[in-house]
């Protein structure tokens, strides 16, 4: 290890955050400006990242940057009536803190206090500087270190922090609003419309009709949710999703808590899970026509006789095409048992003054209208990145063991499965990077990047997944290569061999040292 390195980490290290719990919806960390980690974003993949730090390389150095005022991210800012996870939390919450719970498929008030927990019993409080978006950064070869353009609230002019290694956990998609398409005659419209994202507190849908527009995760989260209070609440789609019920207590993960000590019950129930929803998208990539059958099957016992299934429950793609809804308990099926909520599968013909008319020529009553039509992606949470003064736009660069990007030094991100729990992958992805930061501290390296050459073999979309969220973003993200450490791995199994198991060194990422006049070869 360079003596130098040595010097200049053990300064920083003391004069680091001092850790202690405080209220951690309202803290400000203290005045370090130079961090060996800056972590961008406190949802549940920072967190996650943060704990790996501290119990890996306990001598690092590192903040979390929060633009909001909370932790949890998704968690804390979707607001509306049922919002809960569709993964089950055994293998959606971290391996190294076991889920207690007895819901399995759980709401966000109850991850929302998981991840409080994992803050306090970790020390993370200290480490948080909440009302700070990071803007952008750029990265100096000479010393090999990235300077970043923060905003903190309150602030009319952005401050500067300098890292060695940024990571960023700020999620997929754009925190400033969801995405609405355009509907024709919106304005006619008499009474209220609402995006899920943006949730007013205070709306009352009691003895409301309510129509939901969209097929999505949200979308059938929400219509059971409603009608438990509306008049009725009509999920008004374009087409149709997977939907398949989910119990809502995992009978196995409640029984083994009662029979092993916690962390041996949660070990167990995770790959029980893990190896489920594995063979589940398996069986879909292989025999699609076959659980075509088996979903309608399930789908059709859950609803009245004589129900139209194929008009309302048949999609055009293949399961896992795009990500199935889950729904727990079939509660979206018994509030259209009960005749609280229906389905429409038409199009939208426009908005007027009592409703939406459908292209098919009816028209849909409401009070209220809920556009659940989704999310827009934002990748790196809108950061800027350039790299010794030049630009480094994110689409031009190739995901390395997806979780690097080529051309680009010391930055790496969490983004985890869209086939399966999302912190799966984040947890692999934060495991490698200490064991990379590992390697560079025990061989004097300052500086790590990955050089994309025809190595890489074809290039790719990053994600090869059809949601609408993905595909209109599609040209502005990193691409992914055919071959080596290039793919995106969608499986739990091959990112464990990789991630875990795998060599830290290969032959397309390398290092060097910082030495003011010699420039990263890359
Ligand atoms: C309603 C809903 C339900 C979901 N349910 C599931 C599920 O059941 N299972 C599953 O696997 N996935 C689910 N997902 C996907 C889900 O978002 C992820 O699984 C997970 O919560 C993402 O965590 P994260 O920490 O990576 O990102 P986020 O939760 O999005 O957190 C990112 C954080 O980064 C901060 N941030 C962003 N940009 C910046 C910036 N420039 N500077 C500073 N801070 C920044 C944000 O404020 C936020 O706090 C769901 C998504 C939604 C919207």
């Amino acid at each position: 290890m360079s003596q130098l390195w040595a010097e200049r980490h053990i300064a920083e290290h003391e004069s680091a955050v001092p850790l202690r719990t405080m209220d951690i919806t309202t803290t400000r960390a203290t005045e370090t400006t130079h961090f060996d980690v800056l972590i961008v974003g406190a949802g549940i993949s920072g967190i996650g990242a943060a704990y790996h730090l501290r119990t890996r390389l306990p001598h690092k150095s590192f903040a979390i940057l929060e633009a909001r005022e909370a932790i949890g991210g998704t968690w804390d800012l979707f607001r509306y009536p049922g919002i809960r996870s569709d993964s089950d939390l055994h293998t959606f919450g971290y391996a190294f803190k076991p889920w207690t719970s007895d819901n399995a498929i759980a709401g966000a008030d109850e991850i929302l206090d998981y991840l409080r927990e994992t803050v306090q019993e970790n020390d993370l409080a200290g480490h948080i500087r909440f009302g700070h978006k990071l803007l952008g950064a750029d990265w100096s070869s000479l010393d090999a270190r990235w300077t970043v353009r923060v905003q903190a609230a309150g602030s009319d002019k952005p401050t500067e922090l300098t890292c060695g290694v940024l990571f960023s956990a700020a999620g997929y998609y754009d925190y400033a609003g969801g995405f609405t398409p355009h509907f024709e005659g919106r304005d006619d419209f008499g009474g209220t419309i609402v995006h899920p994202q943006d949730w007013p507190e205070d709306l009352d849908y009691a003895g409301k009709r309510v129509v939901v527009i969209g097929s999505g995760a949200t979308a059938v989260t929400l219509v059971p949710a409603l009608a438990a209070k509306a008049a009725h609440v009509t999920m008004l789609q374009r087409s149709p999703s997977y939907v398949m019920s989910l119990p809502a207590k995992d009978p196995i993960a409640n029984g083994l808590r009662r029979l092993l000590p916690e962390q041996a019950a949660y070990a167990i129930t995770r790959r029980i899970n893990i190896t489920r929803q594995r063979l589940v998208y398996d069986l879909s990539k292989r025999y699609p026509r076959v659980v075509r059958r088996l979903i309608r099957a399930l789908t059709k016992r859950q609803l009245p006789a004589g129900y139209p299934v194929d008009t309302h429950f048949k999609p055009r793609y293949n399961p896992w095409d795009e990500r199935l809804c889950a729904v727990p308990n079939g509660d979206l099926f018994k509030a259209i048992r009960d005749g609280d909520a229906s389905v429409v599968t038409d199009r939208i013909a426009r908005f007027t003054e009592r409703g939406i008319l459908l292209e098919s020529g009816a028209e849909l009553e409401a009070d209220i209208i809920v556009t659940a039509t989704g999310l827009n992606l934002l990748a790196f949470g809108g950061m800027d990145l350039s790299v010794d003064g030049e630009p480094a736009p994110f689409n031009e660069t190739v995901a390395y063991k997806s979780m690097m990007l080529s051309g680009i030094p010391n930055f790496a991100f969490a983004v985890g499965y869209t086939n399966s729990s999302w912190t799966l992958k984040v947890d692999l992805v934060c495991a490698h990077l200490c064991r990379m930061l590992a390697h560079m501290d025990a061989n004097g390296h300052d500086a790590m990047v990955a050089v994309a050459d025809e190595g890489s073999g074809e290039l790719r979309p990053l994600m090869d997944f059809k949601a609408g969220y993905v595909q209109r973003a599609m040209d502005r993200l990193p691409k992914q290569g055919s071959q080596g450490p290039w793919t995106l791995e969608m499986s739990y199994a091959a990112d464990r061999a990789r991630l875990l198991a795998g060599p830290v060194e290969d032959s397309a990422l390398r290092f060097s040292v910082a030495r003011g006049d010699q420039r990263i070869a890359a």
